[in-house]
């Protein structure tokens, strides 16, 4: 008997919220709420009928802390699932210690105004001491350690796919298949075809900034930065096929660095194709990533938004997107002093997505796992106080949940390894 506040109603937030209603025995009672009611409206309606949860929806500015900390006072939830965008992490963060509930989210802090001369002097020390550029880091949730502690609730962070699922198939291959994990390749492949020249498959803004940024691995305890795109491997990922794949830097490789002992290396790769490559370079060299606000007309406009203005919207993509992800991660370490290497991956399809829950697989595998990470937290199976990342609890629970609720994974032994070139 649990009641849920979840936080955002785009992509990711639909198939969380639906697969909330898939599992009515955990989560009796549901509240949607976003910047645009309407959304939450519609998606009320679209499982009024379909579903025994009792579902509100509401209007909540997720910038403004003492509106969030208003509702989740009068709602009184047993938890919060943000799935808003990084940029409110910590305003839901500081109205779930105000108004006492545990916090869940899918993505780690960004700032929305990266020219604010308060976050940049922040910003450039830790470029400076970590050695990694990108706008997000960890940093700023793993410093509420201490109040979550003291107030006795859980921050569960990174329950996405990746990071999250990722960061779990980690701990479980610690927990089941080595007694040290030496290195960890985390592969990213979406074989999906949505038909447009150009599209991205989560929110615009927040997927271009990751993907035109510097990349970076660690390795023996030190970041290793790259230009963006530097580095390039051919990979043939199972029921896809062979895909070129790209290192990037991902806010995973900074909490399991942390989290798994012993570990060497930690790299992520994602596939992209030719033309989704040539499309972003393109917009960036014209200036139209940019965050920073130009004047244009009279009217103050943001590069990025207005280019996710034009854009499909990602949420659309789902009747035309046809092919399958797989994600998964490639780990290598000893066993009873030998040496191993296994691939824990998921394949997920983009129509069978689409036909379950009217969405594609990537906000369909960040949304189911953002509905386990709730259910951990609010069954008591994964509640500590304090701020955690999600491979610092038991992997079984959330492993057996993935099979049940729609990502069913493979260990492989020996896998193909990953071979790495300079693009
Ligand atoms: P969308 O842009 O589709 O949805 C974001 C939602 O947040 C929208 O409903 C939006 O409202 C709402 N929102 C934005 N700002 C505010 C605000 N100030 N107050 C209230 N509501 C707000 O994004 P996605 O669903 O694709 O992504 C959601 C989250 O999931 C992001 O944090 C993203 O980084 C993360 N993610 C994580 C992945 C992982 O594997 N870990 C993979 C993919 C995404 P409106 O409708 O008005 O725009």
């Amino acid at each position: 008997m649990s009641r849920l506040l979840v936080i955002g109603c785009g992509g990711v937030a639909s198939v969380a919220i639906q697969k909330c209603c898939q599992n009515s025995s955990v989560f009796t009672e549901l509240m949607i709420a976003s910047r645009t009611k309407e959304k939450c409206d519609a998606l009320k309606a679209k499982l009024e009928g379909k579903t025994s949860v009792k579902i509100e929806t509401a209007r909540v500015d997720a910038d403004n802390v003492e509106e969030l900390t208003a509702l989740i006072r009068a709602y009184a939830p047993k938890a919060v699932l943000n799935v808003a965008l990084p940029y409110q992490d910590l305003t839901i963060m500081d109205a779930c210690l105000a108004a006492g509930a545990d916090y869940i989210d899918t993505a780690n802090y960004e700032a929305e105004d990266t020219e604010d001369p308060a976050w940049r002097a922040v910003y450039e020390k830790r470029c400076r001491e970590q050695g990694f550029t990108a706008y997000f880091d960890y940093s700023w949730q793993w410093a509420y350690q201490e109040k979550f502690q003291k107030a006795g609730l859980t921050a569960l962070l990174g329950s996405g796919f990746d990071p999250g699922v990722t960061s779990v198939f980690s701990a479980y291959a610690l927990k089941h298949y080595f007694d040290e994990i030496h290195e960890i390749d985390i592969l990213d492949c979406n074989g999906g075809d949505h038909g447009y020249p150009f599209a991205t498959n989560f929110n615009p803004e927040i997927n271009l900034r990751e993907v035109s940024a510097n990349g970076s691995y660690w390795e023996r305890g030190a970041w290793v930065e790259t230009k963006p795109m530097e580095y390039k491997s051919t990979y043939y990922f199972p029921q896809v096929g062979e895909k070129d794949m790209y290192l990037l830097h991902h806010e995973e490789i900074e909490s399991l660095a942390k989290n798994i002992p012993g570990i060497r290396r930690i790299r992520f790769f994602m596939t992209f194709g030719q033309s989704y490559l040539t499309h972003m370079k393109c917009l960036e060299n014209v200036g139209m990533l940019s965050t920073a606000p130009i004047s244009f007309q009279g009217q103050e406009i943001v590069p990025i938004q207005f280019l996710k203005a034009l854009l499909p919207d990602p949420a659309s993509l789902g009747p035309r997107t046809v092919g399958k992800t797989n994600i998964g991660c490639i780990f290598t370490g000893v066993k009873d002093g030998e040496e191993k290497s296994i691939y824990i991956y998921n394949v997920c399809d983009h129509q069978e997505c689409y036909r379950e829950l009217g969405s594609q697989a990537i906000s369909y595998t960040t949304g189911v796992p953002a509905m386990i990470g709730a259910m951990m937290v609010v069954t008591g199976q994964w509640k500590k106080p304090g701020v955690f990342n999600v491979e610092e609890f038991d992997p079984d629970p959330f492993m057996e949940a993935l099979n049940t609720f729609g990502l069913p994974w493979v260990v492989e032994e020996n896998p193909q390894k990953v071979r790495v070139w300079k693009a």
